[in-house]
């Protein structure tokens, strides 16, 4: 099975730029800036990265965001990324970046594009990996957070852009509050992607639907426990981007078994599979897949679902998906008795 996941051909539709740092990463970048207050040493990043709930989690991404300052240091964490995602045979990435963080922490908005961009560039030559970006208001409440993200995504553009995101705590935030700018963001012809029901219930995850018309929804978990929104999800093909790991590690899940996936799945939601902060999470998207055989008993074919699943909910051109589909099939019957 190992063997399978490993060659199976996949696409990640929630990864974040900055969590997705892997050790190494991280600490080329904290060598670069030492009085961020990030470990500097590799045993001390791990215990760094055990989080205790979701708010504990959200203040050690703050502090990781500090340490990309400059264009070089956004070049690293997409370099490093490519070369992860690579490993996993992720042929095509949509990625999530929060532009207005770096922005805020030093990057000029030029600096960051041309940065996206040439690594962009790399990441196919070197590896054959597509990267595609999310623009996420990361929903720190900084003020004017939507504001400079739609002017980031909407100005500067980088090559690659696809659609426009939001994250960060969900509670005490109501998404109705964000609709004005995913108005602006659609009618600029970006796709609509907000990240909800990850840590707060269902109604979270129709106000995405109605005040953000969300093509897809980050996590959206919590669905499980509305049966009139499962059926409204399966019915429109809304896929969720679920992240098993990254709900363990953030405790919005207590263990593996009461993960819904395969009771999502069950429910005929188009579930894709995702990392989400692979460096911080200690994953990738191979163990994701892994896991999912491992705890929730999915054979070959479940799997191989999985990554079409990716594939169709994604926004990669459809030249893009037709070849992903077909080394998909092929990859799947290869080997299969
Ligand atoms: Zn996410």
């Amino acid at each position: 099975m190992h063997k399978f996941i490993f060659g199976l051909p996949k696409a990640e539709l929630n990864v974040h730029l900055v969590g997705a740092a892997s050790a190494d990463t991280v600490l080329t970048l904290t060598r670069r800036h030492p009085s961020a207050g990030v470990p500097t040493d590799e045993t001390e990043l791990r215990k760094f990265y055990e989080f205790t709930d979701f708010d504990h989690f959200v203040d050690v991404y703050v502090k990781v965001n500090s340490l990309v300052q400059t264009g070089e240091d956004v070049s690293s964490l997409v370099d490093g990324l490519a070369e992860d995602l690579a490993f996993n045979n992720v042929r095509y990435a949509e990625v999530t970046v929060s532009a207005v963080s770096h922005i805020d922490a030093g990057v000029a908005p030029d600096e960051l594009k041309e940065a996206l961009q040439t690594s962009r560039r790399k990441a196919l030559a070197v590896h054959g990996v597509h990267l595609a970006w999310i623009f996420d208001i990361p929903g720190l409440r900084t003020p004017g957070e939507e504001q400079a993200t739609l002017d980031f995504a909407l100005r500067q553009r980088p090559e690659g852009t696809v659609a426009f995101g939001l994250a960060g705590q969900e509670a005490g935030r109501d998404r109705e509050s964000y609709r004005w700018a995913f108005d602006i963001a659609r009618d600029a012809g970006l796709h609509c992607v907000p990240h909800a029901g990850e840590m707060t219930g269902p109604a979270t995850i129709w106000a995405a639907l109605r005040a953000l018309r969300a093509e897809r929804i980050g996590h959206g978990i919590s669905a499980i426990a509305d049966p009139p929104l499962l059926k409204h999800l399966a019915d429109n093909a809304i896929p969720l981007e679920v992240c098993p790991t990254s709900n363990l590690r953030t405790n919005v899940v207590r263990t593996p078994r009461e993960h819904p996936l395969p009771a999502l799945l069950d429910a005929g939601i188009v579930v894709t599979l995702n990392t989400d902060d692979p460096g911080m999470f200690h994953t990738d998207l191979n163990s994701e897949y892994l896991f999912c055989h491992q705890e929730f008993g999915l054979g070959r074919s479940e799997l191989a679902d999985l990554a079409r699943n990716s594939v169709t909910a994604s926004f990669a051109p459809d030249a893009l998906k037709t070849q992903l589909l077909t080394e998909i099939s092929a990859h799947t019957k290869q080997g299969s008795p």
